[in-house]
């Protein structure tokens, strides 16, 4: 059975088919261009969005792929000293007239918003989509919480994507990019809510 993944993070397929232990069809390995515009106020609406484009878009392109599963996550970083900003805006956070800042501009913009107030909290949240049909969907949300590092110094290791290198986990006294693959996709918000979806497609799809 096909199972698609509204995305085009490459970052996210990998963690996600670990999860799952199945491989994922993603729209820019068929050549589809997938951009939807965000216009959910939550995490919730912007993943179900995704997940309902991308099934129009496929079924469009090829009517047998009706039944095919489509899984959409909507994720992103919300700081409690920044009243939960970047958040649902987490991938165009620093955004000039829609030209994207790399990871590590984000990182740095991030610490210098903060400076040194104190209030360190913040969260990775996930909220991801299981579209069946229409009517016929289930969302999982989860959430990785950690503390923003003091200063760019504290910013470390290679793995993972995005804001990794600056959530610091402190029950793992590491940052997120120090995790090894497997050891994200057990604590984190992606890896619990695939978790979900994962049984969910278990016992849903014979
Ligand atoms: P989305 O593709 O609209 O869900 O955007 C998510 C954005 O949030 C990404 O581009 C990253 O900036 C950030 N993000 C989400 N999950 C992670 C993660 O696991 N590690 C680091 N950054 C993440």
């Amino acid at each position: 059975m096909d199972i698609w993944f509204a995305t085009n993070n490459a970052h996210k397929k990998a963690e996600l088919e670990a999860v799952l232990n199945t491989s994922l069809k993603i729209p820019s390995d068929y050549g589809i261009e997938f951009d939807p515009e965000e216009t959910g106020k939550t995490f919730l609406e912007n993943a179900l969005l995704k997940a309902r484009e991308l099934k129009k878009i496929i079924e469009s392109k090829d009517k047998s792929a009706s039944g095919s599963p489509v899984i959409a996550d909507d994720s992103g970083l919300c700081v409690d000293a920044l009243g939960g900003r970047p958040g649902i805006f987490s991938a165009r956070y620093g955004s000039v007239n829609g030209k994207k800042l790399s990871s590590s501009e984000r990182n740095n913009l991030l610490l210098d918003e903060l400076k040194d107030n104190p209030l360190r909290s913040a969260r990775f949240v996930c909220s991801m989509a299981l579209l069946l049909d229409d009517d016929r969907f289930f969302i999982a949300q989860e959430t990785f919480e950690g503390e923003i590092v003091k200063s760019i110094e504290f910013a470390k290791g290679e793995g993972g994507f995005g804001y990794d290198p600056v959530l610091y986990i402190p029950q793992l006294k590491r940052t997120v990019a120090q995790l090894s693959a497997e050891e994200k996709n057990i604590y984190s918000h992606r890896g619990k809510a695939g978790k979900h979806i994962a049984a969910l497609l278990e016992n849903i799809i014979k």
